[in-house]
This record gives structure tokens, sequence and C-alpha cells, in this order.
């Protein structure tokens, strides 16, 4: 099997050596970490050190407590991403998954979610694409940090349209009544979300205010990536 798929760097997609671990060195020493400089609220990195809020979360409030993210959403790693996805390189989970619980282990001693519950896909887009993209790295990150995964607790109830061109009041509009929780309680005081890409946070804020309208008290996420704020989101350039 290794022989008909090598394994492969998840950032430049090169058959990996069997020295390296998970990615080569030229794209390790590269990896776009969002570091120390993050939004307190979302997880965005910010300019200032010292600056606790991002632009987009000293304007508006979230459903969510908090979140974190292990890189921003650029270059090499937008199309390592998108191959994840789109072109079921799900050999890359385990990294990202390991990236993401680096970062988020900082946390847990304070969080102590009592349950990781991944971003729902619709079922005929998840049997299309043969997997969740959000459950596997969630799979992975219980794996790694012992906390149960509950894949079955949130659903989506309706097709979402594409958010991409949307703005942010658009797609809080497009995604209102998308998500519900099964049987309409969550047995859960805390959680924590986990998805692949935070943009505008739409998604995260719909969900966080469906589990609170189901009991949960305190919402926190770890995402693979997050935009860099308004400007950077959905450029295409290069690192
Ligand atoms: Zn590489
Ligand atoms: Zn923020």
């Amino acid at each position: 099997m290794n022989l008909l798929y090598p394994p492969r760097c998840p950032i430049c997609d090169e058959v990996l050596d069997i020295r390296w671990k998970r990615c080569c060195p030229s794209c390790a020493k590269a990896l776009p970490w969002v570091g120390e400089n993050a939004c307190m609220k979302c997880g965005k990195p910010v300019g200032d050190e010292g600056q606790e809020y991002c632009e987009d979360c000293q304007k508006q409030a979230h459903y969510y407590d908090r979140g974190v993210a292990a890189f921003t959403y650029t270059g090499a790693l937008r199309h390592s991403v998108y191959r994840m996805k789109s072109s079921n390189r799900r050999e890359y989970v385990p990294f990202f998954a390991e990236s993401m619980s680096r970062v988020l282990v900082q946390y847990l001693p304070r969080w102590r979610p009592e349950a990781i519950l991944p971003v729902p896909m619709y079922p005929r887009k998840r049997r299309s694409r043969g997997y969740n993209q959000s459950e596997l790295l969630a799979e992975e990150i219980g794996r790694l940090t012992g906390i149960p995964v509950e894949n079955a607790l949130l659903y989506c109830t309706r097709m979402v349209r594409p958010q991409k061109t949307l703005s942010r009041q658009e797609r809080m509009k497009n995604l209102r009544g998308c998500f519900a929780v099964r049987g309409g309680f969550a047995p859960f005081r805390c959680v924590l979300l986990v998805d692949d890409v935070y943009t505008t946070g739409s998604t995260m804020d719909e969900l966080g205010r469906v589990l609170r309208k189901s009991g949960v008290q305190f919402i926190f996420f770890v995402v693979l990536c997050t935009g860099k704020g308004k400007k950077a989101v959905c450029t295409a350039k290069k690192v």
C-alpha cells in the first residue's frame, strides 16, 4: 500500500522521506502558526501585542465563549485544506489534528470540555464526499486528548447554499435554523466544537445559538485555520 499510496507532506504534497514524520522540514519551518498574538474571543491573529480583540470581535458579540486556531488560512495551507476536503487527502488529518491539539492543550485545563462536537455536514454532501473532515479531525483530537467525541448530537436540517461570496449578515441569515441538536437537549455543560476553517464565525455562532438553547452553558472551539480578519479572508495571496 505504501508504494501505491506513499505518505505525502500535507503542505506541499510531495512524497515524504521516511525519516520525516508527518511534514517535510522546509514546510514545517514555514507553517503559518497563529501564535501568541491572537484575538481572545475568536482566535484570529491580531496585529499589536497587547491588543485583546480583533476588529470583528470589537464590533460584535458572539454566541460562543472563545475559540483558538492553529494556523492562518493562507498560502500553501489553503491549498492543503482544499485537498483534504475535496481531493480525498484524508491522510493529512493526523498532522492537522496534532497541530490543533498542540494549541488546544494550553486551554484545556481552564475550559474542561465534557465532549467534542464536530461541525456537522448535510448527509447528502457527506455521502458524495465520503467523509466529513471536521468529524475526522474531531476523532483524532479526541484520541489525542482523551475527551469523548459526540458525532451524532448535532445535525444539519437542510443543505446550506455556498457561503463564500456572502457577508456576515447574509451568512447568518443563510445558516439560521440549519443546525439542530438531536432530541432538542444537549446533556453537557461545556462543549468543544471542531471545524477546519473559521472565516466570519457565522457557523460557530449559529451552532452556539442552537447549543445554548439546548442547555449548554459554555461553548469553545478549535479550528485548523482562521482568516486573518476581514481584508485577508478569501484572497489567493501566497505567503
Ligand atoms: Zn512539504
Ligand atoms: Zn476576534
